[in-house]
C-alpha cells in the first residue's frame, strides 16, 4: 500500500505558464509556448 503511496508523491508537478496559460514541468521550458524564465528560449512553430 505505501508502495502506491509513493507513487502519488511522484506525480509530476506542473505549474500554469505565465505566457499562455498551459501546464508545465517547473524548471522546464514551456512545451506550448517555448517560455522559460519570462522569455522565449526555444521557437515554436505555431506561427506559420
Ligand atoms: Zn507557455
Amino acid at each position: 500500500m505505501r508502495r502506491a503511496y509513493n507513487s502519488v508523491l511522484r506525480l509530476p508537478q506542473t505549474s500554469s505558464c505565465p505566457q499562455c496559460s498551459a501546464p508545465y514541468m517547473p524548471h522546464r521550458v514551456c512545451p506550448a509556448c517555448g517560455f522559460y524564465k519570462g522569455r522565449q528560449v526555444i521557437t515554436i512553430n505555431a506561427l506559420a
